[in-house]
């Protein structure tokens, strides 16, 4: 399921080690794995982007072995996510702790869905499990009985979570992996072949169809997101959603039969009018929202006359080098702005602003 992406230039950070068998020098069996990721092994990202820090050991080759699942789950070091309609839980007495034990977890009965996420750096197995909305009433029982003890459990969407950076950037990674893992499930309880209910299986990694076996995996969704230069200028858009005066890179889906190099091109012609050449990858980020990857990269204009696709951006138009630097800390002369460092965009503007880009 590896997405084998043909990068260049940072290629020593996007080397994925379990890439499909396309390279002889990498062919192996399902008998002859390399070892599983660990810590020292992923590669380690360049910037230090939201969703993407300290992922954990998936443990992949071990999602079947359902004794060993089930002795993870039972380990008294193991931890657990919740979710409630892709929503997480919070311990609130101390900050925002979303690691509960599985006594914490038992209380709220028996879960929709579980799935094994992996061992975090501490060799801590992790697990996201999602309940009903039935369970709201079990925690404002709660939190009406003990609102200022350590009982007290809020629900708060993931998003603003990780903006504001109100938990450790390895667990926000760990919340976006459950997040989409979670809604996957959500969303796919039928056969998309036959329409029959189907089953977990593989720890959570796969549904299975009693009545045509069909399986089926989680999906992910390519994005690019793109950072086009004229030289000293670069274009950003605004989107008619986004906060008053924040402008940012470009982006689009990936439609089947794209490389991410047309995907850039196309996207950019589309919403803005400009020809682009030379596209770069950047740097990758996994978008739990509810589950894209996005593909940062910069391209290169081939013509300058900006023509907005109004039912996409409200606008768009050429930065400076100077305009960006000032967008990204809150100096620019008329008050405009960028994403924030936990977003892709951010970085990609960064590397413009300061040069990294040359
Ligand atoms: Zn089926």
């Amino acid at each position: 399921m590896s997405p084998g992406l043909a990068l260049q230039g940072r290629a020593k950070f996007a080397t994925i080690p379990d890439w499909p068998c396309i390279f002889p020098s990498r062919r192996r069996t399902r008998h002859s794995r390399a070892p599983p990721y660990t810590k020292n092994t992923m590669p380690t990202p360049p910037h230090a982007i939201g969703f993407t820090l300290d992922p954990l050991d998936r443990l992949s080759e071990k999602r079947d072995d359902e004794g060993f699942i089930a002795g993870l789950r039972d380990d008294a070091a193991t931890r657990f996510l919740l979710f409630v309609n892709n929503v997480p839980l919070f311990k609130r007495a101390t900050g925002h702790d979303p690691l509960f034990d599985a006594r914490e977890a038992a209380r709220l009965g028996a879960p929709l869905q579980s799935v094994f996420l992996g061992r975090d750096a501490d060799a801590r197995a992790l697990f996201a499990l999602s309940f009903d909305e039935a369970v709201r009433s079990t925690l404002e029982g709660d939190s009406a009985d003990s609102a200022t003890s350590a009982a007290a459990i809020e629900a708060i969407e993931l998003r603003p979570i990780a903006m504001q950076g109100l938990v450790p950037p390895p667990l926000v990674s760990a919340l976006g992996e459950a997040r989409s893992m979670l809604d996957w499930h959500r969303r796919h309880r039928f056969c998309a072949n036959c329409g029959h209910p189907t089953d977990a299986a593989g720890a959570g990694w796969r549904r299975i169809c009693p009545n045509c076996k069909a399986q089926h995996f989680p999906r992910v969704d390519p994005v690019v997101i793109m950072l086009v230069t004229d030289g000293e200028r670069c274009l950003l858009g605004r989107q008619p959603q986004f906060l008053p005066g924040m402008y940012s890179a470009l982006a689009g889906f990936i439609e089947p039969g794209e490389t991410f190099e047309h995907a850039v091109c196309r996207e950019v012609l589309e919403e803005a009018g400009i020809r682009c050449t030379d596209v770069r990858y950047f740097a990758s980020q996994p978008w739990p929202f509810p589950s894209s990857l996005m593909i940062g990269c910069f391209a290169r204009a081939a013509t300058t006359e900006i023509v907005v696709d109004e039912k996409e951006l409200e606008d768009a138009r050429w930065f400076s080098r100077a305009e960006v630097a000032g967008m990204l800390d809150g100096t620019h002369a008329d008050g405009l702005s960028a994403p924030k460092p936990f977003a892709i965009a951010h970085h990609l503007l960064k590397a413009f602003a300061t040069g990294e880009l040359e």
